[in-house]
């Protein structure tokens, strides 16, 4: 694990740093505090806003974005 991006929380007004983008085999994980996810469904603790995230999601994103670049 070399750098850290920060997830922040999708609600504009808010921002609330929810967890950690880490790298791991070249893979894109989510660190939530002191675990590592494959996939997080939950709310914002701050304001309250939904919050999803998933490797198979983000994996999909860049492969549709690859796709529309080409
Ligand atoms: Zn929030």
């Amino acid at each position: 694990m070399d750098e850290k991006l920060e997830v922040q929380c999708p609600n504009p007004n808010c921002r609330a740093q929810l967890g950690y983008i880490v790298m791991i085999e070249n893979l894109e994980w989510l660190q939530m505090g002191g675990g590592i996810a494959r996939q997080w469904h939950g709310v914002c603790a701050k304001c309250g806003k939904e919050f999803h995230w998933s490797v198979s999601d983000r994996i999909l994103e860049k492969i549709i974005k690859q796709a529309l670049k080409d």
